[in-house]
């Protein structure tokens, strides 16, 4: 039996997809939700969908029950995720689960990216417990750039602090079959790190540009100046300095990767930046 938590969110949703798709029985796969409600679509095909609360263990436990390999992916309330992370890692020792495959951070221990240090602490946690772990570190989803299409399109600009970084991304769908194929493959231990196709955002405003008709260009602004249009459009000077800072790590390269792990996972090509932007334009 093959446990996915947060079946409930976009890429756990599709992880679940992607082992059914891969020939698992649905009534082998257990989707571990917060909010079952948002998994009933997958209840309907057979998949046993039992409710887990990170920050209710009490709950993990009847969730873990029978599991012998989870996708515990990540979660999503920043701040909180380490002892989220490690509730889980808890029960699946108490339920005897056998292997662990953990969506982290592309570089999590040697990133500047302000996102990272909880991944970080999470891989620790996953090595000092006795459960055999698979790290999946993910690099940004293309959906981070092609969900605001619609903004590059109205402002006709593409606005970051990355000085022309290059970024190595791939989509959501890509990331769940390899976190699916890692969870099936019986030799997967280890660290991935995983992104598909690279662009700057020079690139992605050209892309937007042709699939749009619109025209987009890409500005570059510094660290100092992207802060404060954050907080221009309502984000307080915390959250917009997080932001940023995410641009500037971008800037240092850390996003970028030559590595081909996640195209060997799912044993095809990832998609590419304008099939990402075409896909985003048919919804
Ligand atoms: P979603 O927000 O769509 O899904 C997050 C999932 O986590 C939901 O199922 C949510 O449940 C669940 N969750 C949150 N808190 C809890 C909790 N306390 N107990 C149980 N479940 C909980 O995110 P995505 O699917 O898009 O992304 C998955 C993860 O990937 C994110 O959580 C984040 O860690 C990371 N991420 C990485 C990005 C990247 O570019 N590399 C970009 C965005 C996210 P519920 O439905 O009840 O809210």
């Amino acid at each position: 039996t093959i446990a996915v938590t947060g079946a409930s969110g976009q890429l756990g949703h599709l992880v679940v997809d992607s082992l059914i798709a891969r020939g698992v029985a649905p009534s082998s796969i257990v989707a571990i939700a917060r909010t079952t409600a948002k998994a009933a679509d997958l209840a309907e095909r057979g998949v046993d969908v039992r409710h887990g609360d990170y920050d209710q263990p009490d709950t993990l436990d009847a969730a873990l029950a029978g599991v012998d390999r989870l996708v515990l992916v990540s979660a999503s309330e920043v701040g909180k995720r380490v002892a989220q992370h490690a509730a889980v890692i808890a029960a699946a020792e108490r339920a005897g689960v056998g292997r662990i495959v953990y969506t982290s951070l592309l570089r999590a221990d040697a990133t500047s990216n302000p996102l990272a240090p909880e991944h970080a602490a999470t891989e620790q946690a996953l090595a000092a417990s006795p459960i055999p772990a698979t790290v999946l570190r993910n690099s940004w989803y293309l959906e981070n750039y092609t969900g605001q299409i619609p903004t590059y399109a109205a402002t006709g600009t593409v606005l970051g602090a990355t000085a022309g970084a290059t970024i190595a991304a791939a989509s959501r769908a890509d990331y769940a079959e390899a976190a699916a194929a890692a969870a099936l493959a019986e030799d997967a231990g280890g660290t991935y790190e995983l992104a598909g196709t690279r662009f700057t955002l020079d690139d992605l405003a050209a892309a937007v540009a042709a699939a749009t008709g619109t025209p987009v260009a890409h500005s570059d602004v510094s660290v100092e100046q992207l802060t404060a249009t954050f907080q221009e459009v309502g984000m307080d000077a915390g959250t917009a300095g997080f932001w940023a800072a995410v641009d500037a790590s971008i800037a240092k390269g850390e996003l970028d990767t030559d590595s081909d792990a996640l195209e060997r996972l799912i044993g095809r090509p990832a998609t590419s930046l304008a099939e990402a932007v075409a896909a985003a334009q048919s919804h």
